[in-house]
């Protein structure tokens, strides 16, 4: 009996000093693990990138009364103390009615409202659903994320690049279209995501991207088309770079015959060496548009702008992208076409290439081709060199100078972004 207690102290003994072994390897292996792990996170991780935060409401604080549905929704929040934990309950409900984010979160599951539940100094609330989450009549993959900052709540789609594509490129290009051109279109919109994406990320924004035309138009599942998902998966991960950057992938409907150079339109987003944005001749003759404004329109904005008194307008009329308005006998105000856009409205001046300016009595008529801001790829264009039998790869490269296709995964082993 003693003798063996005596050989089962030894072998714990033994196994103290093992395990202090194997430990202090472990340990080892950890730190160094973890310097690893640190040189990585200089850059960008790949589920980082392909994991995108779309902006889908901002909600005042004053009007908060928010319904989202799914099956079976939750609800977890964060608090200050601990804001990447979330905490909270699973619940079998398919509707969840938030009544309240100030000064406490008040919600209830279904139509249970006598079961309402009142949360304070939470920080930020998540919504789960086992298939999609509905608000507003549309539908979204992923999760919800509510976030507060200065100006009111951001309500916040979290999703995955894969299923971002593909409510993405149906809403920007008409599924029927060639299936080239769609995959062309994915690859400039996983792009355009990418580089936003990194953009907003170094300003330290709290998501990635509209889901709006301020950046790509992002409406939800329903738009969810199987020959443009098959465009996306047969597209998977590929995106466009130049000196090893992913670019700006600009893009618009129709140009008008001949694409603009991106430094005239877009110089604050381009570096000095972004030159693949160059004008060239577009396949796609363009559509024509015309479009009526009120004199009086016109000489508000330009008073406005100029801060002149305006008496008169008694010529208008454009050379090289420029507009020159002749006001108050023998003044000029001259803009680019671009900036006339934005002070006149998107719609009414629907492309740069303006071809005609009218004064007609109290009538100013513009016409023109194209729409969009003809920077990039031209869609209608693109459309075109598919049904010519270009396949994607010669269809990017036709709109975008001196770049490469990659796989993002190569792409981020050399990054330095
Ligand atoms: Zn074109």
């Amino acid at each position: 009996m003693k003798k063996n207690t005596k050989t089962k102290k030894i072998t714990i003994i033994t196994l103290i000093i093992l395990s202090f072994i194997i430990n202090s390897i472990a340990s080892f292996s950890y730190s160094e693990n973890n310097e690893n792990k640190k040189l990585q996170n200089k850059s960008y991780q790949l589920e980082d990138l392909l994991n995108l935060r779309v902006l889908i409401d901002k909600i005042e604080i004053k009007d908060v009364s928010l319904s989202i549905k799914g099956s079976n929704i939750s609800l977890k929040y964060s608090t200050e103390e601990f804001p990447t934990i979330y905490q909270g309950g699973f619940s079998l409900a398919n509707q969840i009615t938030i009544l309240s984010l100030h000064p406490y979160l008040k919600f209830f599951y279904d139509q249970n409202y006598y079961d309402e539940k009142n949360i304070p100094n939470y920080k930020d609330i998540m919504i789960l659903s086992s298939n999609y989450l509905e608000y507003k009549n549309k539908k979204y993959r992923g999760k919800f994320l509510i976030t507060k900052k200065n100006d009111g709540y951001y309500l916040i789609n979290l999703v995955s690049m894969d299923d971002y594509l593909k409510s993405v490129v149906p809403s920007e290009m008409p599924a029927s279209w060639e299936l080239e051109a769609l995959k062309a279109q994915a690859i400039i919109a996983r792009t355009y995501a990418i580089r936003v994406t990194i953009e907003r990320r170094k300003k330290q924004e709290i998501f990635d991207l509209y889901s709006t035309v301020l950046d790509q138009a992002y409406y939800g599942m329903d738009k969810e088309n199987p020959k443009t998902n098959l465009a996306v998966e047969q597209t998977k991960d590929i995106i466009i770079i130049h000196n090893n950057k992913p670019i700006w992938a600009l893009y618009h409907s129709n140009c008008g015959g001949k694409t603009i150079e991106g430094k005239l339109v877009f110089s604050n987003r381009l570096e000095e060496n972004e030159n693949y944005l160059q004008s060239i001749n577009c396949p796609f003759e363009g559509r024509r548009w015309k479009n009526i404004i009120e004199l009086y329109t016109l000489k508000k904005i330009l008073e406005k702008t100029t801060k002149n008194q305006i008496y008169s307008i008694n010529k208008i009329y454009t050379e090289n992208f420029r507009i020159y308005i002749v006001y108050n006998q023998n003044y000029i105000y001259s803009l680019p076409n671009w900036q006339l856009r934005k002070l006149i409205g998107y719609n009414v001046i629907r492309s740069p290439y303006i071809t005609k300016i009218e004064i007609l009595q109290d009538k100013v008529i513009f016409e023109g081709i194209g729409a969009g801001h003809g920077v990039g790829l031209c869609q209608f264009g693109a459309n075109t060199l598919a049904k010519m039998n270009f396949n994607y790869e010669e269809i990017i490269k036709y709109y975008y100078k001196e770049i490469q296709l990659t796989d993002i995964k190569r792409w981020l082993e050399n990054a330095n972004i």
